[in-house]
């Protein structure tokens, strides 16, 4: 496992309309942890929800 100390992860972006994604607007999550897309509250379909990686 890769663990450099640079805490490297992912956030999820979505659309304003996307719940689940606005639940987790702002979190980061750490590699082994990010949830799977599309994610379980999101109802809308096709509703754009994204990986967005961390920058630092
Ligand atoms: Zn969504």
């Amino acid at each position: 496992m890769e663990r450099d100390g640079s805490g490297r992860g992912a956030s999820i972006i979505g659309p304003p309309e996307c719940a689940a994604a606005q639940a987790c607007q702002g979190k980061v999550y750490a590699p082994d942890y990010v949830p799977a897309l599309p994610l379980p509250d999101c109802g809308l379909g096709d509703c754009g929800c994204r990986y967005e990686p961390a920058r630092k």
